[in-house]
């Protein structure tokens, strides 16, 4: 069953055509790979899906129904959360405050500044902090609640990202390049982490330059080259697709090579 549909959709800055008369689905519980080399409009998609842009044409639809024209708080609401291959942390706030934040799109402000609480406003702060914490020990960070999220080190605000994203409750987690930066070793756990939240029965599309990474995970690929749509299907049937090799080897890489 579709969980996500992108239909005919283009992205349009001045002359450029970033995303091209692209459509794709992402089903119900899979874990999806959107790959293509850099350029390839991957970033703009997610820009797109999660009302960071309004398409110059075409729809997004989740479950059938339409949500582009929405704001992005909105399309949050809606169940679908996203990482960034920029990270985007509220660095000088604590860990705990990040995930707080991801909650129903409270603000620390709001959360904080509730004077005069009742006896629910209290049950539901209660709430909120132990879902926090609940999520910080899922990504393996409960040790770190206190500390600034700038002082993490950067495969942990990764990770952090990804708790705040499981805050808002999604079906669909769109993670941009969550292992980008990461080790081995963090690169495990990031895999083990993946197929955990896959195994709550939540949605994964993501962006993925390592390719071992991508093609371990992945039910189903999408692979975009200047901002059209050249191959889906089976990690094992992209792999040697010969559009697929021949937009990375154009690039500089084989899509069987670790790009980062
Ligand atoms: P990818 O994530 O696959 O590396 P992007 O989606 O970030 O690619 O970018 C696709 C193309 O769109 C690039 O040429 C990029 O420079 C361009 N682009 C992305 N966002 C904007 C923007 N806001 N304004 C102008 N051009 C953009
Ligand atoms: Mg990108």
């Amino acid at each position: 069953m579709e969980l996500l549909k992108v239909e005919n959709v283009t992205m349009q800055f001045g002359g450029l055509k970033a995303i091209n008369a692209l459509t794709m689905c992402v089903r119900k519980g899979e874990i999806h790979g959107l790959l293509g080399p850099n350029g390839s409009g991957k970033t703009t998609c997610f820009n797109v899906i999660s009302g960071v842009y309004q398409p110059t044409q075409g729809e997004v639809l989740l479950e059938g129904n339409r949500i582009n024209g929405n704001q992005r708080h909105e399309i949050s609401g809606l169940g679908i959360a996203r990482t960034f291959q920029h990270i985007s942390l509220f660095g000088e706030m604590s860990v705990l405050d990040n995930i707080m934040v991801g909650q129903h799109c409270r603000t620390k402000e709001e959360f904080i500044g509730a004077i005069f609480r009742t006896k629910e406003e209290r049950a539901e702060e209660a709430r909120i902090v132990a879902r926090a914490y609940e999520l910080l020990d899922f990504v393996g960070l409960a040790h770190r609640a206190g500390e600034k999220a700038c002082n993490l080190p950067y495969g942990e605000q990764r990770l952090l990202e990804i708790a705040r994203g499981l805050a808002s409750t999604p079906k669909l987690l769109m993670l941009d390049e969550a292992s980008a930066g990461m080790n081995s070793v963090e690169k495990d756990n990031l895999i083990r982490i993946i197929r955990a939240i896959s195994a709550q029965g939540i949605t994964i599309l993501m962006i993925e330059h390592d390719m071992k990474l991508a093609m371990g995970l992945s039910d189903e690929i999408t692979v975009l080259d200047h901002g059209a749509k050249i191959a889906e299907g089976l990690p094992h049937v992209i792999q040697t697709n010969p559009a697929v090799i021949e937009a990375y080897l154009g690039k500089g890489g084989a899509p069987h090579a670790q790009s980062k």
